[in-house]
């Protein structure tokens, strides 16, 4: 018969490891968080191999004492809070006093610090949960952490961690995520020795937010803010344009805490009503400031959710703000009153012949105004014309910066301009593919894509072609592909959703094996997946 025992402070660690760290990021992930709240300006980051042999965070925050930092590492030890109510008001990221031990009991973790004023810095040193050392050492103001061979001691959960590149763009992810709800501090991220990116202050939050998305313009994003009863809202949308096919680029703070909100994320989605696709997801950052009563951010070991005592408010308000903000924008604003754009699409054709029935629709829709698009003539007319044979005489204008309508012999139409501009890069893909000169675009950040076996056997057969057509994907592991680069003329695009797409696309039966000899199936891919 076992009788019942309290487990040691070793295993104890352990155990909330489970929870706090699941790989190289949720450490950059802790380790940040106490780096701004020890007060830093600056917090640098380095890795290896994706964080799985060493992660070091540098800050120049508060550093600690001897003292403190021989406690930093024991269990429920933090300086945030002291008594139960504190929790009802929690300022700080940390506040249970975990994360210390928790990585230092599945990692060998170095922590050299100066307290601000102190003419003396301290280093310890604890190995798979054991404290090996406390002693002087010389270091600058602030704190260090090296974080080595990460779960030497579980190899089971070793096994776990993905791809180098994978966990490097975890990390990466989530770095930039508090650099762009931070503005005010300054970040960077070094891999091996090659510096991966770097935010400095002073930079606005639509340039950061563009930067860490990968939107090549900054006035994509329009910023918003706005206050009702005690809520206060700051954040930027990216214009319809440069939405997405997933909630991938979606990030929302609470009192300045990154949080995951499915509610906050249909707000969002409510205020663009009828400017969005079906399936596109618009960029967004928003921050929200409450009085930190009504949050609880007690609710989750990673402390990625909270709940929100007036949630209801909060996601009127936010609706109500990101409306606000599009119907400010002289080219959308008559898109709101005006029937949705899927509507007046009709069909997946690029363009249809104004008839009597449709004319009934328009008259409906009253006061659509009529834009002149200077620009569009070169835009549209060539691959439309050609694949239509259609003889456009005149365009007349633009409508909504979404449809062009154009005069021809027998009467006059509407061009889906979205369309038409894929069609556009479809034939140039397919131009410069058939001529072999394909252009590519290195990738700011490598995204990777993790596929199911039988996708990566798909994958697989496909790389050669893919290659020629400009791609740089390299496979990282079975089912794992880095993709460096794209075709050039695919600015802007998805990489991920298009390949996604493409495999899919193969897998259900519309079996074009060999690309070379049918270019157009890829190039028809790759050109209608615009971000
Ligand atoms: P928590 O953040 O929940 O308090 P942690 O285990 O993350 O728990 O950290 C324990 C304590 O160690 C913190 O409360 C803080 O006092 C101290 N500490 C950790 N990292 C730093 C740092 N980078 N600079 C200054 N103090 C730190
Ligand atoms: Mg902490």
């Amino acid at each position: 018969m076992k009788t019942i025992h309290i487990l040691s402070e070793i295993v104890a660690n352990k155990i909330a490891a489970g929870e706090v760290v699941e790989r190289p990021a949720s450490i950059v992930k802790e380790l940040v968080e106490n780096s701004i709240d020890a007060g830093a300006t600056h917090v640098d980051v380095q890795i290896q191999h994706g964080g799985k042999s060493f992660i070091r965070v540098a800050d120049d925050g508060s550093g600690m004492s001897q003292e403190d930092l021989s406690l930093s590492v024991q269990r429920h030890a933090t300086s945030k809070i002291e008594a139960a109510d504190d929790l009802d008001r929690i300022a700080t990221f940390g506040f249970r006093g975990e994360a210390l031990p928790s990585i230092g009991a599945v990692s060998r973790m170095k922590v050299r610090t100066r307290l601000r004023g102190a003419d003396q810095g301290y280093e310890l040193n604890v190995s798979g949960g054991h404290l090996e050392s406390v002693e002087p050492c010389s270091c600058r103001e602030g704190t260090i952490i090296e974080i080595r061979d990460l779960f030497f001691n579980t190899p089971a959960r070793r096994k776990f961690l993905k791809a180098d590149g994978t966990e490097r763009n975890h990390v990466s992810n989530v770095l930039a995520n508090f650099a762009v709800g931070r503005t005010d501090l300054n970040f960077s991220l070094t891999s091996g020795d090659k510096k991966i990116w770097s935010f400095h202050q002073g930079e606005t939050l639509p340039g950061r937010a563009a930067q860490s998305f990968g939107l090549a313009r900054a006035e994509d994003l329009l910023e918003f803010y706005d206050e009702a009863e005690g809520v206060k809202i700051r954040g930027v949308i990216g214009k319809p344009t440069v939405a997405r096919a997933n909630r991938s680029s979606q990030i929302f703070f609470v009192n300045g805490r990154m949080v995951k909100s499915p509610a906050l994320s249909f707000a969002v989605q409510d205020g663009f009503h009828g400017l969005l696709m079906h399936g596109q997801y618009p960029v967004v950052v928003v921050e929200v400031q409450v009085d930190p009563a009504l949050v609880d951010v007690n609710v989750h070991p990673t402390k990625q959710e909270v709940r929100l005592s007036n949630e209801r408010l909060l996601r009127s308000c936010l609706k109500r703000a990101v409306a606000q903000r599009l119907s400010q924008e002289d080219d959308m604003a008559p898109f709101l009153q005006a029937p949705a754009r899927t509507q007046l699409m009709g069909s997946a054709a690029s363009q249809w012949q104004r008839q009597a029935s449709e004319k009934q629709a328009w008259d409906a829709g009253t006061e659509i105004p009529i834009f002149h698009a200077p620009s569009a003539e070169q835009m549209i007319v060539e691959p439309i014309a050609l694949r239509n044979k259609l003889h456009i005489t005149k365009i007349l204008g633009q409508i909504h910066q979404l449809y062009i309508i154009a005069e021809t012999e027998e009467g006059y139409m509407l061009i889906d301009q979205h369309a038409a501009h894929e069609r556009v890069m479809f034939e140039e893909l397919l131009k410069s593919f058939k001529a072999g000169e394909v252009k590519q675009q290195g990738l700011l950040l490598a995204e990777t894509l993790e596929v199911s076996l039988k996708h990566s056997e798909i994958l697989e057969a496909h790389l050669p072609s893919l290659h020629k057509l400009g791609f740089d994907i390299e496979c990282f592991g079975e089912q794992e592909y880095v993709i460096r680069a794209v075709p050039a003329l695919m600015g802007g695009v998805d990489p991920k959703a298009s390949l996604q797409q493409f495999i899919e696309q193969q897998e259900a039966g519309k079996q074009v094996t060999d690309l070379e000899s049918h270019p157009e199936e890829l190039a028809a891919l790759v050109a209608c997946k615009r971000r």
